[in-house]
């Protein structure tokens, strides 16, 4: 197994004003200061504390990602933002499939495919969402779902700068966390699939995220098969963050 750095990725969602954001990451900075981190953090805020954050955040090693991206380059599409535009603001990372995008703004595969191709096309890497339902994972169709859910959004990627993230949809905002147990088992389908698919499929990240708080994130992250965390509620106190971080 390849030994992968693991990452540490805060999702913050409609949340956070710019000065919110601010008073955030000067908390987090200053607690870090002096710290040795072996975990790379991310931060994915509302696009528009991308640039702020980027400038606060030069030189710290805290790397930014957006939520969502636009599929197409540039031209007529009110409302959209696009992976230049993303990168001109200092993201270098874009959440892809997030299940809010899925199931709330009706984001298809097909969609979701050009997205991915949209961020590696513009030298940014898509931290590709996977995870079914409760109803799914009731019916015994969990691995499947999620395998569909990868075939179908990484056909043809273009190149090793993809991170996923194994997220079932039941334990997202809801307080009910996958068991070590249960993500383990689903990390190493999407790792065989990967290893299938892709000459370097062993060494993309695969982040676990549904609800992962300090409380949890130990035993979480002392599976092998668990690159790292992508946290949302948990990720909107910096002491939460930092203590995840830091576990
Ligand atoms: C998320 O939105 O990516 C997430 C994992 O949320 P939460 O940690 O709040 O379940």
């Amino acid at each position: 197994m390849a030994v992968i750095p693991q990452i540490i990725a805060g999702n913050w969602k409609m949340n956070l004003t710019l000065s919110q954001g601010a008073e955030f990451i000067d908390i987090l900075l200053s607690r870090l200061s002096g710290k040795e981190l072996s975990r790379q953090l991310l931060l994915a805020p509302n696009f528009t504390l991308l640039s702020m954050l980027a400038q606060r955040c030069a030189g710290s090693g805290i790397a930014l990602a957006a939520q969502n991206c636009a599929f197409q380059e540039a031209g007529a599409f009110t409302g959209e933002t696009s992976v230049a535009m993303l990168k001109d603001a200092g993201a270098a990372y874009v959440l892809v499939g997030h299940s809010e995008r899925r199931q709330i703004f009706g984001e298809r595969d097909d969609l979701l495919r050009q997205k991915v191709r949209a961020v590696a096309g513009g030298g940014l890497r898509p931290i590709f969402c996977v995870g079914e339902t409760l109803d799914q994972r009731q019916g015994g169709e969990a691995f499947e779902v999620v395998i569909s859910q990868l075939r179908s959004g990484l056909v043809e990627f273009p190149n090793r700068q993809l991170i996923v993230a194994y997220e079932p949809v039941w334990a997202i905002g809801t307080g009910q966390t996958a068991t070590p147990e249960d993500a383990r088992s689903m990390h190493v389908h999407i790792r065989k699939f990967l290893e299938a698919q892709f000459p370097w499929g062993e060494r993309v990240p695969i982040l676990y995220g549904g609800s992962a708080k300090p409380e949890n994130a130990a035993e979480l992250l002392a599976q092998p098969e668990v690159n790292g965390l992508l946290v949302g509620g948990a990720s909107l106190d910096p002491e939460s963050f930092l203590q995840i971080a830091l576990v």
